[in-house]
């Protein structure tokens, strides 16, 4: 690796280091390249910083405050926990932020139609929510399995004017949504613009997203200051496809002395084929249009994943990250379904906030990290959404009365 500022990522082709690019048929190389060059063009641009600058203030509620949780942190007796409040977002996650920007450059390129797959349903509603503001049509691919069990995301979509597009093929959740929705972006890619939910997929979605959501990184970074007086010495969140991860290590890449870790759900364990632990058991290959650690088999197909959490339910995982691991600037862990659902009543009733099933991987991680160190190393989390959506399905599972 030549260059030491790796905020000088992707190359110009959209790799970083070997993994990313653009690994798709030579008409859709032109469709994704029109995107980056619009893509760039609006960024230079002033009416769209501020256009979105005041979204982000008044439409969505930025900046999300950090919250230190002192009580979680006091009962498992070692380093401070502050949570980043991205549940606090207008729609109740992360996926708000790159959503309006992705609607404001599809109405700019002209698009008649916003297209995307959706898992935990957050992407589509946060998607359908910036299409219904932007004045947009929006379509969105969900498998049945996750329709069943986001059941209120669905209905959310539905009243925001989104058509909402059940999809029964293979394991019918996240990979198979994808699929179905790319195929769409191919019968008029004209007028159609495929919105990515993560960073994932050819160039320039990974760096695109990545770009939206490092707003989270770039408030973190000087809210910590402030509140503390230094940066933090651990920064976590969970790795789906990456989206929020990313987001919030944007802020700290330059900063060698902040330890940066992502956590994958491992599922019922990684000694199980019921994970989607991407960085810590998969090898390199190509999904969706770009190269990255997957899930496959000996053919280099997708394998089946699980986790509680839908929206981590993913075969591959951004390319950034795969970079970012090989040169060991951050660490990818993982915690099981079993160490997620307690978080997710512990985070409810220590400190009255309901984390979604997603970020709750990330804080049952960073509490058992916590109690190893002493009691003035800081760790900052992702608090990447709220988990009312997850309730019915928690209360079922775990039986509460
Ligand atoms: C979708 C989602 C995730 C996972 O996606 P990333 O791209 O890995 O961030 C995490 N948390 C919440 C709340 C989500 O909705």
């Amino acid at each position: 690796m030549s260059d030491n500022n790796l905020h000088n990522y992707p190359d110009r082709d959209g790799f970083f280091g070997e993994y990313g690019g653009q690994f798709i048929p030579e008409h859709l190389i032109k469709i994704m390249n029109d995107i980056r060059d619009s893509y760039f063009e609006i960024r230079r641009r002033k009416d769209f910083q501020e256009e979105l600058e005041k979204l982000n203030k008044y439409y969505v509620g930025r900046p999300s405050p950090i919250y230190h949780a002192e009580k979680l942190s006091a009962k498992y007796g070692g380093a401070q926990i502050y949570l980043k409040r991205e549940d606090l977002n207008h729609t109740g996650a992360h996926k708000i932020n790159h959503c309006l920007g992705e609607a404001l450059l599809a109405k700019f390129m002209g698009k008649k139609k916003v297209i995307a797959e959706t898992g935990a349903g957050q992407h589509g509603v946060a998607l359908a929510t910036a299409c219904a503001l932007v004045g947009i049509k929006c379509e969105i691919h969900m498998g049945v399995i996750d329709i069943e069990k986001e059941h209120p995301n669905v209905v959310k979509m539905k009243v925001l004017g989104a058509t909402v597009v059940p999809v029964t093929r293979g394991t019918q959740t996240l990979k198979d949504a994808v699929d179905s929705a790319f195929e769409v972006l191919l019968e008029d890619p004209e007028n159609n613009f495929y919105a990515i939910g993560s960073v994932v997929g050819p160039h320039p979605f990974p760096m695109m997203v990545r770009d939206f959501q490092s707003i989270v990184g770039k408030e973190a970074r000087v809210q910590f200051k402030e509140m503390t007086g230094g940066l933090p010495d651990y920064v976590l969140a969970c790795v789906g496809g990456g989206s929020n991860a990313i987001g919030l290590f944007s802020g700290f890449l330059n900063d060698k002395e902040v330890k940066l870790i992502g956590v994958e759900p491992a599922g019922y364990g990684l000694h199980t084929e019921k994970h989607a632990a991407t960085m810590t058991k998969g090898t390199k290959g190509m999904i969706h249009g770009f190269k990255c650690y997957l899930l496959q088999d000996e053919k280099g197909n997708p394998l089946p994943v699980h986790s509680v959490a839908s929206g981590l339910d993913y075969p591959g995982v951004g390319p950034q990250h795969c970079m970012l691991k090989d040169i060991e600037r951050a660490e990818y862990v993982s915690a099981t379904d079993k160490e997620c659902l307690d978080m997710f009543m512990e985070l409810s009733r220590l400190e009255g906030i309901i984390p979604a099933l997603e970020s709750s991987h990330a804080i049952a991680y960073a509490v058992k990290l916590a109690a190893t160190l002493p009691k003035d190393k800081k760790l900052l989390v992702n608090l990447s959404g709220r988990g009312d959506k997850d309730v019915d399905y928690v209360a079922s599972v775990l039986g509460v009365k």
